[in-house]
């Protein structure tokens, strides 16, 4: 190599990283302070007046169906209690006990999965949205199984008494305080069975019953309903049984999540109508009617459509602290998952509680206003990005599980700086970079 060649790569060099360090570069900062919008400068839809947050309001939960994932999928722990007869064989036991749960729950699931569309109002267009949530049955490595399934011979607590009976027993807490377990972190759920008396008499009748308690509940004759079909009394076959009591486990979760019978006035929600609540169509008042609901939180054949509004119900109950089926959820949002990460591509108004399960980014263009309680993992961040524009209207952030978030982390590129402002009083918790709001 001649020396005026090697002088030639050296201008280049020099050339290029003078070139490189003229040109802008992208700077990330972690926000150490907030200003807040000045009452002039907000937006006249904006209400600043206390005690008109939209946190409260269900309707904010409905998953919106362009952005599933700013709507986590939420998973609620059950275990899985037989209640048998210390007799006779009334109930699944421990030879099949086992496969059945997984069969039961894997079901259970795959109804909430196919939201049908609602048979009321007669020709509605109420929208099928995904109900984003399902069940899982608990690990217990004590068992035999490894899973939460539980088998109890109990002659004094084998037996549901539904509201006919004589010795009904459908609101007694006592089968819940002597096997109930991890109350409170797992959803209890107990299968009972009719007494063994009451099988004996020719007159009654194997009905699937359930109740339900907040953070537990009984189901009643899942074993006889689903060993054969159901007949009434005349001999008509009244319902095959297994989907039956898929059907009762999905309305009394259903109860769970603050969900009412929609078949009443004041269940909460416009999308479903009163109607008498028919079990099917007959040529007398009040059930000579065109269709029969197919409600889940109707007492029907089919019951497997859910409404946005009670989807809504369900996520609004499970964000909300106070409620007991939120201790009975998987804590998703306690580990950190990249790949969960919300990205913010246009303007975005969060007027619901959130638990999100990765980064939080606030793409360029996009604005995204917080009003509520937003849970983020350890490790996980706001981004906003250098034309971004996050705004905390009144917003709590926090980490749910005890631990702390990153922060609120700005780009910068050339003149343009990502754009955080706050209003109506946030609070910011559990930052590891703290943010101070001026
Ligand atoms: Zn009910």
């Amino acid at each position: 190599m001649n020396v005026s060649f090697r002088y030639f790569l050296l201008l280049l060099v020099v050339g290029y990283l003078t070139a490189s360090s003229c040109s802008s570069q992208l700077k990330k900062d972690y926000v150490s302070s907030v200003a807040p919008v000045l009452p002039a400068d907000l937006p006249a839809e904006y209400a600043t007046t206390r005690g008109s947050s939209p946190c409260g309001d269900r309707m904010n939960y409905v998953p919106d169906p362009e952005f599933l994932d700013h709507t986590p999928e939420k998973i609620i722990w059950v275990n899985i209690h037989y209640m048998l007869s210390e007799k006779k064989k009334n109930n699944f036991d421990e030879t099949d006990g086992y496969k059945f749960a997984h069969q039961f729950i894997y079901h259970c699931n795959q109804y909430l999965k196919k939201n049908l569309k609602m048979k009321l109002p007669l020709g509605n267009n109420t929208p099928q949205l995904p109900l984003r949530y399902s069940y899982a049955i608990a690990k217990d490595y004590s068992t035999a199984d490894d899973h939460a399934i539980y088998f109890h011979r109990d002659d004094e607590l084998y037996h549901f008494n539904g509201t006919r009976s004589r010795d009904r027993n459908f609101g007694s807490r006592k089968v819940f305080e002597k096997y109930g377990k991890k109350k409170g972190e797992v959803l209890n759920v107990f299968l009972m069975e009719p007494h063994l008396d009451s099988l004996k008499s020719s007159t009654f009748q194997v009905t699937g019953r359930g109740v339900a308690f907040g953070d537990w509940l009984k189901l009643t004759a899942v074993y006889q309903n689903t060993r054969d079909t159901t007949f009434t009394a005349e001999g008509k076959t009244l319902i095959y049984g297994r989907y039956a009591q898929q059907r009762t486990f999905n309305h009394e979760v259903g109860h769970c999540v603050g969900m009412a019978h929609s078949w009443r006035k004041n269940d909460g929600c416009d999308d479903t109508p009163p109607h008498p609540n028919c079990w099917g169509i007959t040529d007398q008042p009040p059930c000579n009617v065109k269709a029969i609901s197919n409600n889940m939180m109707d007492y029907i054949p089919v019951a497997q459509s859910v409404t946005p509004c009670q989807i809504g119900t369900a996520h609004w109950t499970m964000s909300n602290k106070k409620r007991k089926v939120r201790g009975c959820l998987k804590k998703t949002w306690c580990k950190f998952n990249k790949d969960k990460t919300i990205e913010i591509k246009q303007d975005h108004e969060w007027n619901g509680a959130k638990d999100i399960e990765g980064h939080l980014v606030v793409m360029d263009g996009a604005t995204l206003t917080l009003r509520c309680r937003l849970s983020l993992p350890k490790l996980a961040k706001i981004i906003v990005y250098p034309k971004g524009k996050l705004i905390l209207d009144g917003a709590t952030l926090e980490n749910d599980c005890g631990e702390e978030w990153e922060g609120i982390e700005v780009w910068s590129y050339g003149a343009d700086r990502g754009e955080v402002v706050y209003f109506n009083s946030p609070t910011i918790n559990n930052a590891k970079n703290k943010v101070t709001l001026l």
